[in-house]
């Protein structure tokens, strides 16, 4: 049985410093999107589905934001698909960043 953080492992994820490929495209749609979730007592999509745990939720005094740890990631976009706003989107990379997938 693998565990999501095994996926970043096997796919040999790796990235330049400063990278930034998945692009946020509001957010303050995503504090409402979270405050929403929360009233459900649920996680948003982009958490609750992200293969690699890459998405998070940042508490900065009474706000609750949305959070990225990007060097996770392994390029699947399955968060780009679930986000119910389409907050999101998933960028190729440069200069060789990313997984090498050849683990996986
Ligand atoms: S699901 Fe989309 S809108 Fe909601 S917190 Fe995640 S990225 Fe933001
Ligand atoms: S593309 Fe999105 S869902 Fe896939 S690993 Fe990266 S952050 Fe997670």
């Amino acid at each position: 049985m693998y565990a999501r953080g095994d996926a970043v492992f096997f796919a040999g994820t790796r990235y330049h410093e400063g990278n930034r490929h998945i692009e946020e495209f509001s957010a303050q749609t995503c504090q409402t999107c979270i405050r929403t979730y929360d009233q459900l007592g649920k996680v948003t999509p982009c958490i609750s589905d992200c293969t690699a745990e890459v998405h998070r939720v940042d508490v900065l005094d009474d706000l609750r934001l949305h959070g990225m740890s990007l060097e996770n990631c392994i390029q699947c976009r399955t968060c780009e698909i679930v986000c119910p706003q389409m907050n999101l989107r998933v960028n190729p990379t440069y200069e060789g960043s990313g997984p090498d997938f050849f683990g996986l």
